[in-house]
């Protein structure tokens, strides 16, 4: 999954206004990411920090957290994205480094980093309750729905656990994109999909940089999800922010 805790890291202060004004009018076709945003992990497998300590390792939670995700956003990582098997292999020499970036040695990371990747791949997702019904609106009201996502190579595995597969128009997964957001091109790619510019667009997701900022620097109206107890980061202009996605039912 893209990421562990939706909403846990600080957010960034702001971001350059590359594209402005945005349009107030209702969007033709509406984008949303997934983690967060449409669904949420219901059980999950062994964390890193747990497969470390069960091998008599010791985790550092900022340096995995950098390898596993920070270095990640915005990445363009196309030459991996030619097969499943050329982006799995990659999957797990990511993993390999980020242990070995805390420490690990290469003689212990084989059996470590394969608990690791199956680990990775052992959850189960659920739709927040009230996505199916928003999405129904907004399909009655004529609207074409698409997911962008950064995930792995089956989103659509993962759509289908959701519910969502037959609720939305297309999904475009960063694995098989080849690049991750807040990359221009993974926003490019479902706006071809939904066959339209970035002013008829709007994209919801819960993530400040790479679907917020990243939208912003694609000329798509954001819309920041933030279901956190905790403060979101401060607002700036062209950003509007919903609660759930409840809120759309307003704005689309
Ligand atoms: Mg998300």
């Amino acid at each position: 999954m893209d990421r562990h805790a939706p909403g846990s890291r600080p957010a960034p202060s702001g971001y350059p206004l590359l594209v402005q004004p945005f349009q107030a009018a209702k969007p033709a076709v509406v984008l949303l990411d997934f983690y967060g945003t449409l669904a949420r992990a219901v059980s999950r497998g062994p964390l890193a920090a747990e497969l470390f300590a069960r091998r008599g390792l010791s985790f550092d939670e900022p340096t995995w957290d950098h390898h596993r995700w920070d270095a990640l956003d915005g990445l363009d990582h196309h030459e991996f994205s030619e097969s499943r098997e050329d982006y799995e292999a990659w999957e797990v020499d990511r993993l390999r480094r980020a242990a070995e970036a805390c420490g690990v040695e290469l003689d212990q990371a084989e059996e470590l980093v394969a608990e690791l990747y199956a680990a990775s791949k052992e959850f189960t997702v659920s739709a927040y309750e009230e996505v199916a019904p928003v999405l129904q609106e907004l399909r009655r009201r004529g609207l074409v729905l698409g997911v962008c996502s950064n995930w792995d190579w089956d989103l659509d595995r993962v759509l289908d656990e959701a519910g969502l597969t037959s609720r939305v128009d297309f999904a475009v997964t960063s694995a098989r994109a080849g690049v991750r957001k807040p990359h221009p091109l993974i926003f490019r790619r479902a706006l071809d999909l939904a066959g339209v510019g970035p002013a008829e667009a709007m994209f919801v997701g819960d993530s400040w940089e790479a679907d917020v900022g990243g939208a912003r620097s694609a000329g798509i109206a954001p819309v920041h999800v933030w279901r956190e107890p905790s403060e979101p980061p401060p607002l700036v202009d062209g950003v509007r922010r919903i609660p759930d996605l409840r809120g759309l039912l307003d704005l689309a």
